[in-house]
């Protein structure tokens, strides 16, 4: 008997294609093409526009792993910043929180995510790799964990302070003045200058 080939029509298979975004389901993703194909063709041309640009063009910074167009970010590529201070973050949104609170002027390592303490602390996700190659040829003096205060946060940070053990650079982590269950991005910018300013050793 042949077998039979069910073709998917274009409208659920731009349904699939939004349900790949975080936090969208099924019945989310049905609204949002609905949205775009009845209210907003104009927006929909240039999310494909920009989509495809940014694919092509956005990577990752050779140095720090955040994302940027070209081989360095410009933090990196600054020379006004003090490269003796590296301090890891999860996330290009936590860089762009600490920016704003003006508490650091060294540079940063983005691991672009988290360890996971639920599914048997897997690291597979996170930068480590390149975060050691980073810490093998320089001058750094101090490696400041910020890391999120939640149970992922802690679990990160308890990794980091395993690897960084192999290093001669000082450690210290921010200060637990923040809110319980805080993720950098949404404390203010006051919380989070004083976390930094009280961190403490490590090792
Ligand atoms: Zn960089």
């Amino acid at each position: 008997m042949a077998k039979q080939t069910v073709a998917v029509d274009a409208l659920t298979r731009l349904t699939r294609a939004l349900e790949i975004l975080p936090n969208v389901g099924p019945k989310t993703a049905q609204r949002m093409a609905y949205e775009l194909l009845q209210h907003n063709r104009q927006g929909a041309e240039e999310l494909i526009v920009s989509l495809q640009s940014a694919l092509l063009q956005v990577q990752h910074c050779r140095l720090c792993n955040t994302f940027c167009e070209g081989t360095e970010c410009t933090l990196c590529a600054d020379p006004g910043r003090d490269p003796k201070r590296l301090m890891i973050v999860h996330m290009p949104v936590d860089v762009a929180s600490m920016e704003q609170a003006h508490c650091h002027d060294g540079l940063y390592f983005v691991l672009m995510g988290q360890v996971s303490s639920a599914q048997n602390m897997d690291l597979n996700h996170i930068a480590l790799d390149k975060l050691v190659n980073r810490l093998q040829n320089n001058d750094i003096e101090e490696i400041i964990i910020a890391t999120n205060f939640t149970a992922d946060g802690d679990a990160t940070a308890y990794v980091l302070a395993q690897l960084l053990k192999n290093f001669p650079a000082k450690v210290t982590r921010l200060a637990r003045g923040m809110p319980l269950g805080g993720e950098l991005e949404y404390v203010d910018a006051g919380t989070l200058a004083q976390a930094v300013y009280e961190r403490r050793q490590v090792k």
